[in-house]
């Protein structure tokens, strides 16, 4: 078990991991396809466990869902499905959506039998989301689907799309969006990948042309999708701040019926089960490699900077101690919400602080990590085999990591909303600030001046 495992499963005082350890004992096999194992764990609630008891989850906290994630992983047992489908569809449909649509969209969700991805962002409309183009009118039980979206994140593996489209354009802007779940597999979706600088295509542009979405797929009401989206948004933000999910250990299989990964043998994404080990009872010539092992959220530059002998440098350690800081404050703000929670109360602006804190943190990383590995760091591949190879490199694979780290930092301060804009929200939502000069969110859509 790592450390933030053997944590997260020490914090759970209740009889929840006894519970799980003895499902586990019942119904792990490595035998079972993916899709198999998925059944039985999103089933028994355990693999969106935050989803409320009569929703196909348990009700439970992000620290004892952590425990949940933590404990599965330290019995050796494949992980529940990670990514869009959990973390945002699923508790929007269960918050939003009607008793016969729980019980139809979530399982397949909470399974891994199918995937989302996430259709909000458009060209003209991203930090301004509410400004969005794409359209839907309806006609009878159907509604017909025109417009533009892009940066969609795993649209090449999706099957299903968290779609917001304007249902009302003559209304101000935040009261004429509706929020859908739309089959991407029909010929009126057409996706087209965008390639980055890591050199992957995580996301996509996609082109909505007289596409189809049936008015039983509408989650909550006609032009209240507003609401639906910020609980999206909300779980995306309190999900970075938060530091992702976990238990997530081995070799990852994606969700949903286009990856092809739910055939598989299951035990192959397994990690080992792993007994804890104590410095002691460590061999001798192995005491070194427990420092490496230590509960430093800044443990992987430390280790880095051991390896390239940059340890001794006071710039460096000055740096380190930083990233152990601001790593250590992000999960004491976890701690401290989740206390606060627990006694029935919230902290305003939580989602948004612990966010822009994430982005501090994936910005130093990056830097630090680049200080760090001097000229080493340029080294770089697009193709995934030559990357292996570079991993045999001096400087290993953690240098390899450490670059691919600092290419792909970009991302988490823009999306999920900008620094800029969560600063904004937490002015004017939690400290109370006035509104940004030129508010148009009275105003009709249709009559707001676009590229003005
Ligand atoms: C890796 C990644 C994955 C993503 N995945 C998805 C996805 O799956 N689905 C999806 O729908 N979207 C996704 N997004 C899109 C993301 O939500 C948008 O990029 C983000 O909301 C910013 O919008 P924009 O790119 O249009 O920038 P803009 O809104 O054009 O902003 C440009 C700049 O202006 C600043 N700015 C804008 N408005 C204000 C303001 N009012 N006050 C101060 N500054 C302002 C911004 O902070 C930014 O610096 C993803 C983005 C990234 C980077």
């Amino acid at each position: 078990m790592t450390i933030a495992e053997e944590t997260n499963v020490a914090r759970t005082s209740n009889g929840l991991v006894d519970e799980l350890r003895a499902w586990l004992e019942e119904n792990w096999d490595p035998d079972l396809t993916v899709g198999e194992w998925w059944e039985r764990l999103g089933m028994a609630g355990y693999a969106a466990p935050m989803l409320p008891a009569d929703s196909y989850g348990r009700g439970l906290s992000r620290g004892d869902a952590l425990a949940v994630a933590g404990t599965i992983a330290a019995f050796g047992a494949m992980g529940a499905p990670t990514g869009m489908s959990i973390g945002l569809a699923s508790p929007t449909i269960t918050t939003h959506g009607t008793r016969e649509q729980i019980d139809r969209l979530i399982p397949p969700a909470v399974t891994g039998k199918v995937a989302y991805c996430q259709l909000f962002s458009e060209p003209g409309a991203g930090s301004d989301l509410a400004g969005l183009t794409t359209k839907a009118v309806r006609d009878g039980d159907v509604w017909h689907v025109d417009g533009q979206k892009v940066w969609t994140s795993g649209g090449q593996f999706a099957d299903l799309g968290m779609l917001l489209a304007r249902t009302n354009p003559e209304a101000p802007k935040h009261q004429g969006i509706t929020w859908f779940s739309i089959n991407m597999h029909q010929p009126g979706v057409d996706m087209r990948p965008l390639k980055e600088m890591t050199g992957h295509a995580m996301f996509n542009e996609v082109f909505l042309t007289a596409a189809e979405v049936h008015d039983q797929d509408r989650i909550g009401d006609v032009n209240n999708g507003w609401a639906a989206a910020n609980t999206t948004l909300l779980h995306e933000r309190s999900g970075m701040g938060a530091g992702g999910g976990g238990g997530a250990v081995g070799r990852m299989a994606r969700a949903g019926g286009v990856a092809g990964d739910l055939d598989k043998r299951a035990g192959d994404f397994a990690p080992q089960a792993r007994k804890t080990v104590t410095a002691t009872e460590l061999p001798k010539e192995k005491k070194d490699d427990s420092a490496r092992k230590r509960t430093s959220p800044a443990q992987g530059l430390i280790n880095l900077a051991r390896d390239f002998g940059k340890l001794d440098d006071p710039n460096i350690r000055q740096r380190l101690v930083q990233a152990h800081i601001l790593g250590s404050i992000a999960r004491f703000t976890t701690e401290r919400h989740k206390a606060v929670r627990s006694q029935g109360g919230d902290i305003p602006g939580v989602a948004n602080f612990s966010k822009l804190l994430m982005a501090d943190i994936v910005r130093l990383n990056r830097d630090l990590g680049m200080e760090i590995l001097g000229a080493r760091g340029m080294l770089h591949s697009y193709d995934d085999g030559e990357q292996k190879a570079m991993a045999q490199l001096p400087g290993g694979a953690g240098a390899v990591a450490a670059t691919a780290q600092a290419l792909g930092a970009q991302a988490l301060p823009i999306y999920g909303g900008t620094d800029q804009i969560q600063r904004n929200i937490v002015g004017e939502r939690a400290l109370g600030l006035p509104k940004e000069p030129g508010d148009l969110s009275k105003a009709p859509f249709n009559e707001i001046p676009k590229n003005a």
